[in-house]
Protein backbone atom coordinates (compact mmCIF):
# COMPACT_ATOMS: atom_id res chain seq x y z
CA UNK A 1 0.00 0.00 0.00
CA UNK A 2 1.51 3.73 -0.70
CA UNK A 3 1.90 6.14 1.68
CA UNK A 4 0.75 9.91 1.89
CA UNK A 5 2.27 12.06 -0.98
CA UNK A 6 5.62 12.90 0.94
CA UNK A 7 5.84 16.21 -1.03
CA UNK A 8 5.25 19.21 0.75
CA UNK A 9 5.07 22.40 0.09
CA UNK A 10 7.71 24.59 -0.91
CA UNK A 11 9.53 26.63 1.87
CA UNK A 12 7.83 24.71 4.68
CA UNK A 13 10.61 23.69 6.42
CA UNK A 14 14.45 24.30 6.38
CA UNK A 15 15.25 20.33 6.11
CA UNK A 16 13.14 17.27 5.02
CA UNK A 17 11.56 15.51 8.51
CA UNK A 18 11.43 11.90 7.30
CA UNK A 19 12.94 9.70 4.92
CA UNK A 20 11.83 9.41 1.36
CA UNK A 21 10.82 5.95 -0.21
CA UNK A 22 13.54 6.13 -3.08
CA UNK A 23 16.01 9.13 -4.04
CA UNK A 24 17.20 10.05 -7.56
CA UNK A 25 20.73 11.66 -7.05
CA UNK A 26 22.65 13.85 -10.17
CA UNK A 27 26.08 13.23 -9.50
CA UNK A 28 28.57 16.20 -10.70
CA UNK A 29 28.33 19.15 -8.52
CA UNK A 30 25.57 16.88 -5.89
CA UNK A 31 28.03 13.36 -5.25
CA UNK A 32 30.89 14.41 -6.08
CA UNK A 33 33.25 17.51 -7.64
CA UNK A 34 36.24 16.34 -9.77
CA UNK A 35 37.51 13.76 -7.83
CA UNK A 36 36.36 14.32 -4.57
CA UNK A 37 32.92 13.17 -2.85
CA UNK A 38 31.04 16.65 -1.55
CA UNK A 39 30.79 16.91 1.90
CA UNK A 40 28.97 13.85 3.32
CA UNK A 41 27.76 12.48 0.29
CA UNK A 42 29.29 8.97 0.98
CA UNK A 43 27.56 8.41 4.42
CA UNK A 44 24.51 9.30 3.33
CA UNK A 45 24.75 6.65 0.26
CA UNK A 46 25.67 4.02 2.49
CA UNK A 47 23.01 4.66 5.13
CA UNK A 48 20.21 4.58 2.71
CA UNK A 49 21.74 1.72 0.83
CA UNK A 50 21.95 0.24 4.57
CA UNK A 51 18.49 1.42 5.21
CA UNK A 52 17.23 -0.60 1.76
CA UNK A 53 16.08 2.61 0.15
CA UNK A 54 16.73 2.64 -3.41
CA UNK A 55 19.31 4.97 -4.58
CA UNK A 56 19.51 5.90 -8.03
CA UNK A 57 22.28 8.28 -9.97
CA UNK A 58 21.30 10.90 -13.13
CA UNK A 59 23.42 12.46 -14.89
CA UNK A 60 23.19 14.78 -18.02
CA UNK A 61 26.74 14.44 -19.68
CA UNK A 62 27.32 12.89 -21.97
CA UNK A 63 30.83 12.26 -22.49
CA UNK A 64 31.11 9.36 -20.02
CA UNK A 65 28.66 6.28 -20.63
CA UNK A 66 27.10 4.79 -17.36
CA UNK A 67 30.07 1.74 -17.51
CA UNK A 68 32.30 4.97 -16.70
CA UNK A 69 30.47 6.48 -14.14
CA UNK A 70 30.15 3.10 -12.19
CA UNK A 71 34.24 2.91 -12.42
CA UNK A 72 34.35 6.44 -11.13
CA UNK A 73 32.08 5.51 -8.33
CA UNK A 74 34.24 2.22 -7.42
CA UNK A 75 37.10 4.50 -7.54
CA UNK A 76 35.94 7.06 -5.08
CA UNK A 77 35.11 3.99 -2.86
CA UNK A 78 31.51 4.13 -3.76
CA UNK A 79 30.51 0.09 -5.78
CA UNK A 80 27.76 0.92 -7.93
CA UNK A 81 25.79 -1.06 -9.95
CA UNK A 82 25.66 0.09 -13.91
CA UNK A 83 21.56 -0.23 -13.58
CA UNK A 84 21.46 2.24 -10.86
CA UNK A 85 22.75 5.00 -12.82
CA UNK A 86 21.25 6.57 -16.39
CA UNK A 87 22.62 9.55 -18.46
CA UNK A 88 22.22 10.95 -21.65
CA UNK A 89 23.46 8.50 -23.56
CA UNK A 90 21.27 6.12 -22.64
CA UNK A 91 18.30 8.07 -23.03
CA UNK A 92 19.47 9.67 -26.35
CA UNK A 93 19.88 6.22 -27.55
CA UNK A 94 16.39 4.95 -26.48
CA UNK A 95 14.30 8.07 -27.81
CA UNK A 96 15.80 7.87 -31.06
CA UNK A 97 14.96 4.20 -31.30
CA UNK A 98 11.43 4.72 -30.19
CA UNK A 99 10.55 7.63 -31.75
CA UNK A 100 12.66 7.89 -34.73
CA UNK A 101 13.64 4.53 -35.42
CA UNK A 102 15.63 3.87 -38.95
CA UNK A 103 16.59 7.53 -38.88
CA UNK A 104 20.25 8.37 -40.20
CA UNK A 105 21.98 10.44 -38.00
CA UNK A 106 24.82 13.07 -37.39
CA UNK A 107 26.21 12.76 -34.16
CA UNK A 108 28.53 16.13 -33.04
CA UNK A 109 29.57 14.18 -29.58
CA UNK A 110 32.00 12.17 -28.18
CA UNK A 111 33.10 8.54 -28.19
CA UNK A 112 30.43 7.05 -25.37
CA UNK A 113 27.35 8.29 -27.67
CA UNK A 114 28.97 8.03 -30.82
CA UNK A 115 29.51 3.94 -29.52
CA UNK A 116 26.19 4.09 -28.12
CA UNK A 117 24.62 5.14 -31.50
CA UNK A 118 26.75 2.11 -33.18
CA UNK A 119 26.36 -0.63 -30.60
CA UNK A 120 21.94 0.20 -31.38
CA UNK A 121 22.63 0.35 -34.58
CA UNK A 122 21.69 3.96 -35.51
CA UNK A 123 22.70 4.95 -38.70
CA UNK A 124 25.00 7.39 -38.78
CA UNK A 125 26.57 9.56 -41.59
CA UNK A 126 28.34 12.47 -42.06
CA UNK A 127 26.78 13.40 -45.75
CA UNK A 128 24.31 16.28 -45.29
CA UNK A 129 21.97 15.09 -47.91
CA UNK A 130 21.94 11.42 -46.04
CA UNK A 131 20.99 12.96 -42.26
CA UNK A 132 17.68 13.13 -40.42
CA UNK A 133 18.60 14.39 -37.29
CA UNK A 134 21.86 16.09 -35.90
CA UNK A 135 22.36 15.61 -32.45
CA UNK A 136 24.02 18.22 -30.95
CA UNK A 137 25.87 17.35 -27.90
CA UNK A 138 28.59 18.07 -25.52
CA UNK A 139 31.72 17.63 -27.82
CA UNK A 140 34.74 18.86 -26.82
CA UNK A 141 36.19 18.12 -30.54
CA UNK A 142 33.65 20.28 -32.19
CA UNK A 143 35.12 21.95 -34.81
CA UNK A 144 33.97 24.21 -38.23
CA UNK A 145 33.66 21.28 -40.44
CA UNK A 146 31.30 19.70 -37.95
CA UNK A 147 29.06 23.06 -37.92
CA UNK A 148 29.36 23.16 -41.91
CA UNK A 149 27.52 19.19 -41.52
CA UNK A 150 24.81 20.22 -39.44
CA UNK A 151 24.43 23.44 -41.63
CA UNK A 152 24.11 21.93 -44.74
CA UNK A 153 22.06 19.15 -43.45
CA UNK A 154 19.32 21.43 -41.47
CA UNK A 155 19.24 25.15 -43.55
CA UNK A 156 20.56 24.09 -47.63
CA UNK A 157 19.21 20.45 -47.89
CA UNK A 158 15.79 21.53 -45.62
CA UNK A 159 15.74 17.93 -43.97
CA UNK A 160 17.47 17.71 -40.80
CA UNK A 161 15.79 18.52 -37.32
CA UNK A 162 17.93 19.06 -34.57
CA UNK A 163 18.22 17.81 -30.93
CA UNK A 164 20.35 17.83 -28.34
CA UNK A 165 21.70 15.40 -25.68
CA UNK A 166 21.55 17.84 -22.42
CA UNK A 167 20.53 22.00 -22.12
CA UNK A 168 23.91 22.41 -19.98
CA UNK A 169 25.88 25.96 -20.57
CA UNK A 170 28.40 24.27 -18.74
CA UNK A 171 30.15 21.63 -16.73
CA UNK A 172 31.30 22.96 -13.56
CA UNK A 173 35.16 21.75 -12.23
CA UNK A 174 36.63 22.16 -9.05
CA UNK A 175 37.92 25.86 -8.08
CA UNK A 176 35.15 27.90 -9.31
CA UNK A 177 36.04 27.36 -13.17
CA UNK A 178 33.73 24.59 -16.14
CA UNK A 179 33.98 23.93 -19.45
CA UNK A 180 31.35 25.06 -22.25
CA UNK A 181 28.31 22.59 -22.50
CA UNK A 182 26.15 21.18 -25.06
CA UNK A 183 24.21 24.04 -24.76
CA UNK A 184 27.29 26.32 -26.90
CA UNK A 185 27.30 23.15 -29.74
CA UNK A 186 23.41 23.67 -30.22
CA UNK A 187 23.39 27.59 -30.03
CA UNK A 188 25.82 27.93 -32.66
CA UNK A 189 23.59 26.00 -35.22
CA UNK A 190 20.78 27.54 -34.22
CA UNK A 191 22.25 30.87 -34.72
CA UNK A 192 23.81 30.25 -38.39
CA UNK A 193 20.68 28.03 -39.62
CA UNK A 194 17.90 29.59 -38.24
CA UNK A 195 16.33 25.98 -37.14
CA UNK A 196 15.07 25.74 -33.00
CA UNK A 197 15.72 22.79 -30.89
CA UNK A 198 13.02 20.13 -31.44
CA UNK A 199 13.90 17.58 -28.65
CA UNK A 200 15.92 17.83 -25.49
CA UNK A 201 16.14 14.45 -24.14
CA UNK A 202 18.50 15.48 -20.86
CA UNK A 203 16.94 17.03 -17.51
CA UNK A 204 14.39 18.49 -17.30
CA UNK A 205 12.41 16.51 -19.66
CA UNK A 206 10.72 13.81 -17.68
CA UNK A 207 12.03 10.98 -19.87
CA UNK A 208 15.16 11.25 -17.61
CA UNK A 209 13.23 10.70 -14.46
CA UNK A 210 12.06 7.37 -16.18
CA UNK A 211 15.06 6.10 -16.87
CA UNK A 212 16.51 6.55 -13.90
CA UNK A 213 13.36 4.92 -11.89
CA UNK A 214 13.13 2.07 -14.23
CA UNK A 215 12.65 -0.85 -12.42
CA UNK A 216 11.87 1.17 -9.30
CA UNK A 217 8.98 0.03 -7.86
CA UNK A 218 7.88 3.33 -5.67
CA UNK A 219 5.15 6.30 -6.24
CA UNK A 220 7.57 8.90 -7.88
CA UNK A 221 5.78 11.25 -5.72
CA UNK A 222 6.97 9.85 -2.70
CA UNK A 223 10.94 9.72 -4.29
CA UNK A 224 13.10 12.93 -4.27
CA UNK A 225 15.50 14.40 -6.78
CA UNK A 226 18.20 16.02 -5.57
CA UNK A 227 20.56 18.25 -7.74
CA UNK A 228 22.91 21.52 -8.07
CA UNK A 229 20.62 22.90 -10.90
CA UNK A 230 17.57 24.60 -10.63
CA UNK A 231 16.68 24.35 -14.54
CA UNK A 232 17.54 20.73 -15.08
CA UNK A 233 17.43 19.18 -11.74
CA UNK A 234 14.99 20.94 -9.96
CA UNK A 235 12.79 21.46 -13.11
CA UNK A 236 12.38 18.27 -14.03
CA UNK A 237 11.07 17.32 -10.85
CA UNK A 238 8.90 20.30 -11.09
CA UNK A 239 7.80 19.11 -14.25
CA UNK A 240 6.97 15.65 -12.48
CA UNK A 241 5.10 16.44 -9.29
CA UNK A 242 8.31 14.64 -7.55
CA UNK A 243 9.74 16.21 -4.17
CA UNK A 244 12.86 18.28 -4.75
CA UNK A 245 16.36 19.10 -2.75
CA UNK A 246 18.45 21.77 -4.28
CA UNK A 247 22.14 21.45 -2.52
CA UNK A 248 24.43 24.55 -2.69
CA UNK A 249 27.39 22.66 -3.77
CA UNK A 250 27.48 23.16 -7.25
CA UNK A 251 25.69 25.72 -9.55
CA UNK A 252 23.09 27.45 -8.62
CA UNK A 253 22.51 29.52 -5.30
CA UNK A 254 20.06 30.20 -2.48
CA UNK A 255 19.27 33.54 -4.06
CA UNK A 256 19.02 31.90 -7.42
CA UNK A 257 15.68 29.37 -5.95
CA UNK A 258 13.78 31.92 -4.12
CA UNK A 259 13.98 34.03 -6.93
CA UNK A 260 12.12 31.73 -8.49
CA UNK A 261 8.32 31.44 -8.78
CA UNK A 262 6.82 29.35 -5.99
CA UNK A 263 6.01 26.69 -7.76
CA UNK A 264 9.37 26.56 -9.74
CA UNK A 265 10.88 26.26 -6.18
CA UNK A 266 12.96 23.76 -4.69
CA UNK A 267 11.11 21.73 -2.25
CA UNK A 268 14.38 22.05 0.07
CA UNK A 269 17.27 23.83 0.08
CA UNK A 270 20.34 21.99 1.55
CA UNK A 271 23.97 23.26 2.31
CA UNK A 272 24.99 19.68 2.55
CA UNK A 273 23.25 16.74 0.76
CA UNK A 274 23.91 14.18 3.93
CA UNK A 275 21.06 16.48 5.74
CA UNK A 276 18.21 14.39 3.73
CA UNK A 277 18.40 12.27 6.57
CA UNK A 278 15.83 14.04 9.28
CA UNK A 279 18.10 15.52 12.40
CA UNK A 280 16.62 13.09 14.78
CA UNK A 281 17.99 9.94 13.01
CA UNK A 282 21.80 12.15 11.94
CA UNK A 283 21.91 12.62 16.16
CA UNK A 284 20.99 8.81 16.74
CA UNK A 285 24.11 8.08 13.87
CA UNK A 286 26.00 10.32 15.13
CA UNK A 287 26.85 12.52 12.45
CA UNK A 288 27.75 15.98 14.08
CA UNK A 289 28.46 18.41 10.91
MG1 LIG B 1 25.10 18.82 -11.37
Amino acid sequence: MPGPVLSSEPGDSVEPDQLYDAYVFDLDGTIYLGEEFLPGAERLVRELRRRDIPVRFLSNNPTKDPAQYAEKLDRLGLPTPVAEIANTVVVMVRWLLEHHPGKTVYPIAEEPLVRALAEAGVAMSEDPAEIDIVIASYDRAFEYRKLQIAFDAIWFHQRAILVTTNPDRYCPFPGGRGEPDAAAIVAAIEACTGATLAKNVGKPDPDMLTAALAGVDVDPRRAMMIGDRLGTDIQMAVNTQMASTLVLTGDSTRAEAEALPEANQPTYILERVDHLIPAPLRAELGWTD
